[in-house]
């Protein structure tokens, strides 16, 4: 079990500077299991039980370090700060903004697609999900511009598909059609715009593109566009 000294943690996890957070320990303003803890210096074994334990004004401490979350992206917000916009970390509470190891998204959705994204602070988490070899599977709902052709589901489940400017083909996705303009894609990379290049190579074009799952994790009904949620361990384990 890692331990860490008290303000350290809780100046990683963006409450305020090692020097505020002696101040506030030397206040009595940081409770461990109901007692002020007079010295931020003490060194603390993160277990996961501290997060019950630590009480820092009178409020249920943060997620510890080694978390993650889902958010239900909304239209129109960017996982990237190159692009213009909204970005997905101002959906966070502003402390959590302030963290280090900062919270990144996993993988990323483009503006104008809405749906599940996972961020989390775990590097090791991160990578396991968007490795090629693991590959996660992601399911799209998709709007089209014009009908089906009835052609798309071989074509994208053949492993043969190349997309413009690319050099190694696509790995077999499966496509469902749930209307005339309107299917949903399983997919097992996370190339460029991959959704929308696969129907641009049947002809077509997505007009609207949702995602609900990453690996086993779905969005659930009750999460509102823009709201998060922290995943459990058994959301987390269900990934892979
Ligand atoms: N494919 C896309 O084209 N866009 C996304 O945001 C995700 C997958």
């Amino acid at each position: 079990i890692p331990t860490s000294r008290l303000d350290k943690l809780l100046a990683n996890m963006g409450y305020a500077s090692r020097r505020e957070i002696q101040l506030l320990a030397k206040n009595g303003r940081i409770l461990l299991d109901g007692a002020p803890v007079p010295r931020a210096d003490e060194r603390l074994a993160l277990t996961p039980d501290l997060e019950t334990r630590l009480v820092v004004d009178r409020e249920a401490l943060d997620p510890l370090p080694g978390f993650a979350l889902m958010v239900n992206k909304p239209l129109g917000v960017t996982c990237s700060h190159k692009e213009a916009g909204p970005l997905v970390y101002d959906l966070l509470p502003p402390r959590w903004r302030r963290r280090d190891p900062a919270i990144s998204t996993v993988g990323r959705l483009d503006k104008e697609t809405s749906g599940l994204l996972l961020m989390t602070d775990d590097g090791a988490l991160l990578h396991r999900i968007i490795s090629p070899s693991r590959h996660v599977p992601k399911r799209y709902r998709a709007h089209l511009a014009r009908p089906l052709n009835g052609t798309e589901a071989a074509l994208f489940a053949s492993g043969t598909l190349m997309l413009d400017g690319e050099d190694k083909p696509l790995a077999p996705a499966e496509l469902e059609v749930v209307g005339e303009r309107e299917a949903i894609l399983q997919v097992h990379e996370g190339r460029y715009h991959q959704v929308r290049r696969m129907f641009a190579a049947t002809g077509n074009h997505v007009e609207a593109l949702h995602r609900e799952s990453v690996g086993a994790v779905s969005l659930p009904a009750d999460l509102a566009p823009g709201a998060i949620r922290r995943l459990t361990e058994s959301d987390i384990a269900a990934i892979f």
